[in-house]
């Protein structure tokens, strides 16, 4: 279990860091020192042999745990058939499969088509070239907080300057951004957050792009890096129901939220609302990297034939290894252990922040929650109080993510087959940080 027995970072960690900073470039910067060896179950275990509980999946990646056996199984066995051929040019049934079982999971019961790709920034970037393709109109819509990616589009897509944009312009056009019903930082009261969001929301596309000129909105039905934001109770539906009046296409990015992370198969489904197109990635793989955009048929087929995919798009093992996530969370019920997961989370958490002023925020849903750090009744982020809760887990064996524009948001995406007792001692480590400052 969680083991520490060497100083963090281990001496084999430390050497492997020095090759890194000779090798690697500066810009890809990692959130922890340790070097993996291996990891199962909410367990990381590093090169010097230091055990640690993983609270954060990878960045909610490997939601059914690290190597679920249907997952392993699977893919071994397609490396033995082949490791690809192009879907472009010989197709093969698991690419098939892996979409027709996203159109069934996915919200709304019209006629759907997925199309698979390689990482989330491609998912999205592709969402917007449907939407462009089936509505003839350029403009996107996002919001403040917002994370789409890394490429030019989604990057200009992404709210946050340091580190995502910075230096790195011009950026794409067409892309506009409005404000998030963020509850907790709505400046006249998170009761008032949905409808004067929904309200600016409406005034800028209607007087500022045109209604006529957008494509597509394109909102995380829960804001993933930009700090587990969940939109004030009945803004997703405004802004849903706004769209379908002005044929606008709304795209739920669910590249974190997707894939049993939240309690549902989709965070979309909480709101109650039915998105005409939906991006997944993260969960979906098992680690292995795959990517999807599933939407309404018309949309999805507006775009001519040869105009979207790429060379290792759907990859057949990692297709495989899909249809494993979707095995292992059926099979063992990981809809209702994310659930219960984020009620665990959600009680430690607020017991925490019974003996501190320094919490002012629990929010995420299912096995996505995290708690926004204050310097007190003021508000002011305290992003000192984050960095040093998550150097001191690391240092007594606990992984944990940041998030937020202000840096000052810890969040929790423990693997969802990780342990009560696992997850209750992880969360003990964070107690005693928090007790510390
Ligand atoms: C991580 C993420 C992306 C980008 O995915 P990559 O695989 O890193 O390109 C896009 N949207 C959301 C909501 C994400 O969390």
């Amino acid at each position: 279990m969680r083991r520490v027995v060497t100083a963090i970072p281990g001496p084999r960690s430390i050497e492997l860091a020095a090759r890194r900073a000779a090798a690697v470039p500066a810009g890809l910067a990692s959130s922890s020192p340790v070097y993996a060896d291996r990891a199962a179950d909410g367990v990381l275990v590093d090169v010097d042999g230091n055990s640690f509980i993983d609270l954060g999946s990878g960045i909610a990646v490997t939601t059914v745990g690290n190597g679920a056996p249907r997952v392993v199984e699977r893919a071994a066995a397609q490396l033995g058939r082949f490791t690809h051929t192009c879907f472009l040019v010989n197709g093969y049934e698991s690419y098939v499969e892996v979409c027709e079982t996203l159109n069934r999971l996915t919200p709304g019961s019209h006629a759907k088509r997925t199309a698979l790709f390689n990482t989330g920034s491609e998912a999205v970037e592709n969402a917007v070239k449907y939407a462009r393709a089936a509505t003839g109109r350029p403009a996107v819509v996002v919001f403040d907080h917002a994370f789409h990616g890394r490429s030019l589009l989604t990057m200009s897509m992404t709210a946050k300057n340091m580190p995502y944009k910075n230096g790195f312009g011009p950026f794409a056009p067409e892309v506009y951004r409005v404000p998030m019903a963020y509850p907790y930082r709505w400046p006249s009261g998170s009761e008032h957050a949905a409808a004067e969001a929904f309200a600016q929301f409406r005034l800028v596309v209607d007087t500022q792009i045109g209604a006529g000129s957008v494509a597509a909105v394109v909102v995380e039905p829960i804001q993933g890096e930009g700090g587990f934001i969940v939109p004030a109770p009945g803004f997703l539906r405004q802004v849903a129901d706004f769209c379908a009046e002005r044929g606008i296409l709304l795209v739920a990015d669910e590249v974190q939220t997707g894939i049993a992370r939240t309690g549902n198969w989709f965070a979309s489904e909480h709101e109650g609302i039915v998105p005409d197109l939906i991006t997944t990635a993260k969960g979906l793989g098992g680690g292995l990297p795959l990517a999807a955009v599933t939407g309404r048929a018309d949309v999805m087929d507006a775009a001519h034939a040869g105009g979207i995919g790429g060379t290792y798009s759907g990859n057949p093992v990692a297709c495989e290894a899909a249809l494993g996530v979707f095995e292992t969370i059926e099979s063992q019920g990981l809809l209702a252990r994310a659930r219960r997961i984020g009620e665990m989370l959600q009680a430690e958490l607020t017991a925490i922040a019974a003996d501190t002023n320094i919490i002012g925020d629990i929010r995420g849903r299912g096995a996505m929650i995290a708690a926004e750090f204050v310097t007190g009744a003021d508000k002011a982020p305290n992003r000192d109080a984050v960095a040093e809760i998550v150097r001191y887990a690391q240092a007594n064996g606990v992984l944990t993510l940041t998030a937020g524009t202000f840096g000052n948001v810890l969040r929790f995406l423990p693997p969802l087959t990780i342990s009560d007792d696992l997850l209750l001692e992880g969360l003990g480590v964070i107690r005693d940080a928090v007790a510390r400052i």
